[in-house]
C-alpha cells in the first residue's frame, strides 16, 4: 500500500465514507481512517439504522396486538420474541456496514482501521486498531475530519449503558423495562421511547422545555405531543433531572420544576427500572490533535470551517456532525461531496434551507425550510395551506389518519418557504417539497401537479391548494 494520498478522511460515517467515494470518483487517491472496527458511523452502528430496524419491529408489534383487530385481522397468544428481534437489527446493521466496506474496495479507496492523529497539515498518524499492527504515517495532500459527534452526558447523572442508557445502551437492552424514563424530549427520546413503549415498557419523557421536538412548528410539536400521550406516552415538560441513583433495583431519578411560574424548584422522586439520557450530542474531536494542528474549534467544541468547509489550516477540512448544525447523516452526506468537489476544483453548494428532517415515530413526524414561529420573527409576511389526512382517502383506508400537512409559502411570490408533516410516510411525502424547495417552485407548482389517486401524497397537493384557499376536500 503506497502511503501518498491526495485525500485521508478520517472518521467513516456518512459524511466521511460518502467524501471518500466522491474523492475516488473524481480521481483523487484516497484513504479513509476509521478506529470503530466498522464502517458507517454513528449513523450505520448506534444510530439512524438499529433504531430504524426497532422501530419498524416495534410498530409491527404494537399494530399485530392493537391494530389488526379493526381490520378483521384476529391474534391469539401474540407473544414478543425480543432475542429476534436484536439479532435481525444486528443483522441489518451487520449487512450495511459490510456493503460501505464492500463499496470502498470497488471505488479503491484504502480502509485503514485504526484512530487517526493530525501529526501536520498533510500527515496523519494511525494507530492501530488491531494489537500487533505497525503504526502508520500518512501523506496527503488534503485531510478531511469527519470524526462525528458523541453522546452529550448530563450532569448528576452517570450512564453505565445497562441502568442508566444511552441511545447506545437503549438498542441494546436484553429485556423490556416495565418502566422507562426518557430524559429528552428531541427526535432520538421519541423514537427509541416509541420502541420500548409499544414493546411493553410505561413510558415517561422528562422534559427540560416547555414542549417536545425543541426546533420544530410549535403546531406539528403540540399535536405530536398529543399523539404518543393517547399512546402511552407519559410527558413531564418544564423539568430537569438533577441526580440519578442507580441501583440492582432500579434507578431514582431526581427531579425539579424549572419555571417560577409553574412551581419552580417544586421537587419529586421518580423511579424506573431503565432511563435513557437522550439530551442531544455534541461534537467528538478526542485524539485527533486539534490543539497541536492549530485547528480552530467554536465555544461549543465544534470545528469552525469557512464556506469552502476548509478549516483554518490550510488543507484540512471538516464535515458533518463535527462541524454542527443539523447533526443528520444525509447533511453530513451532502457536505462530504461538496466538500470534496469544491477541493477538486468544482463548484458546490449545499441549500441548508431544504434539508428534510424526520422523526420515525408512527405517525413520522418530518420538516422542512421555515417554522411558523422563525418566519414571524423574521418578519416575512407567509400563507398557511394545511389538510388533514382525516380527509386523505388513502390515510382512511389504511386506517392512519392521525396528522396533517402544512405547507408556508411567501405571501407575495407564493415561495414555498417550509414544510411540516404529522402523518402516516411523512418522512417520504416531504420529499416532494424538498424538491419544490430547491426548484425554487410556488404552492400553486404543487397544486398543478398530478398525484396518483388515492395516495398519501395528494395531502401534500390538498396543501398546496390549500395556501390559496382552494383545497378540494375540506
Ligand atoms: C440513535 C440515533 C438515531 C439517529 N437517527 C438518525 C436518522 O434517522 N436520520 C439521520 O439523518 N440521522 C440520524 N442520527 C444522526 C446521525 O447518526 C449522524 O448525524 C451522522 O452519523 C453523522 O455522520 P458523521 O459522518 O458526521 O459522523 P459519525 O457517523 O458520528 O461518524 C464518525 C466516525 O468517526 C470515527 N472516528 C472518530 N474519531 C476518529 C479518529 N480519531 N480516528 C478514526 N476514526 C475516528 C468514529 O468512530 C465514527 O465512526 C441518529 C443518531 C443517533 C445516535
Amino acid at each position: 500500500m503506497s502511503d501518498a494520498y491526495d485525500l485521508v478522511v478520517i472518521g467513516g460515517g456518512p459524511g466521511g465514507y460518502v467524501a471518500a467515494i466522491r474523492a475516488a470518483q473524481l480521481g483523487l487517491k484516497t484513504a479513509i481512517v476509521e478506529k470503530r472496527g466498522a464502517l458507517g458511523g454513528t449513523c450505520l452502528n448506534v444510530g439512524c439504522i438499529p433504531s430504524k430496524a426497532l422501530l419498524q419491529s416495534s410498530h409491527h408489534f404494537e399494530f399485530a396486538g392493537h391494530e389488526f383487530a379493526h381490520h378483521g385481522i384476529k391474534t391469539t397468544g401474540l407473544t414478543l420474541d425480543l432475542k429476534t428481534m436484536m439479532g435481525r437489527k444486528d443483522k441489518v446493521v451487520q449487512e450495511l456496514t459490510q456493503g460501505i466496506e464492500f463499496l470502498m474496495k470497488k471505488n479503491k479507496i484504502d480502509y485503514i482501521l485504526g484512530e487517526g492523529l493530525i501529526t501536520a497539515p498533510g500527515e496523519v498518524a494511525v494507530k492501530p486498531a488491531k494489537k500487533g499492527d505497525k503504526k502508520q504515517v500518512l501523506k496527503t495532500e488534503n485531510i478531511i475530519i469527519a470524526t462525528g459527534s458523541d453522546v452529550t452526558p448530563l450532569s448528576g447523572v452517570k450512564i453505565d449503558e445497562k441502568r442508566i442508557v444511552s441511545s447506545t445502551g437503549a438498542l441494546e437492552l436484553k429485556g423490556v423495562p416495565q418502566t422507562l424514563v426518557v430524559v429528552g424530549a428531541g427526535v432520538i427520546g421519541l423514537e427509541l421511547g416509541s420502541v420500548w413503549g409499544r414493546l411493553g415498557a410505561k413510558v415517561t419523557v422528562v422534559e427540560f422545555l416547555d414542549h417536545i421536538l425543541p426546533g420544530m412548528d410549535a403546531e406539528v410539536s403540540k399535536q405530536m405531543q398529543r399523539i404518543l400521550a393517547k399512546q402511552g406516552i407519559e410527558f413531564k415538560l418544564s423539568s430537569k433531572v438533577t441526580a440519578a441513583k442507580a441501583s440492582k433495583a432500579g434507578v431514582t431519578l431526581s427531579i425539579e420544576a424549572v419555571s417560577a411560574e409553574k412551581g419552580g424548584g417544586k421537587k419529586e422522586t421518580l423511579k424506573a427500572d431503565v432511563v435513557l439520557v437522550a439530551i442531544g450530542r455534541r461534537p467528538y474531536t478526542e485524539g485527533l490533535g486539534l490543539d497541536k494542528a492549530g485547528v480552530e474549534m467554536d465555544d461549543h467544541g465544534f470545528i469552525k470551517i469557512d464556506e469552502d468547509f476548509q478549516t483554518n489550516v490550510e488543507g484540512i477540512f471538516a464535515i458533518g456532525d463535527v462541524i454542527g448544525g443539523a447533526m443528520l447523516a444525509h447533511k453530513a452526506e451532502d457536505e462530504g461531496v461538496v466538500a470534496v468537489e469544491i477541493m477538486a476544483g468544482q463548484s458546490g453548494h449545499i441549500n441548508y434551507d431544504a434539508i428534510p428532517g424526520v422523526v420515525y415515530t408512527w405517525p413520522e413526524v418530518a420538516n422542512l425550510g421555515k417554522t411558523e414561529e422563525q418566519l414571524k420573527e423574521a418578519g416575512v409576511d407567509y400563507r398557511v395551506g394545511k389538510f388533514p389526512f382525516t380527509a386523505n382517502s388513502r390515510a382512511r383506508c389504511n386506517a392512519d389518519a392521525d396528522g396533517f400537512v402544512k405547507i408556508l409559502a411567501d405571501a407575495t411570490t407564493d415561495a414555498v418557504l417550509g414544510c411540516h408533516i404529522i402523518g402516516p410516510e411523512a418522512g417520504d411525502l416531504i420529499q416532494e417539497v424538498a424538491v419544490a424547495m430547491e426548484l425554487s417552485a410556488s404552492a400553486e407548482d404543487i397544486a398543478r401537479i398530478s398525484h396518483g389517486h388515492p395516495g398519501l401524497s395528494e395531502a401534500v397537493k390538498e396543501a398546496a391548494l390549500g395556501v390559496d384557499g382552494r383545497a378540494i376536500h375540506i
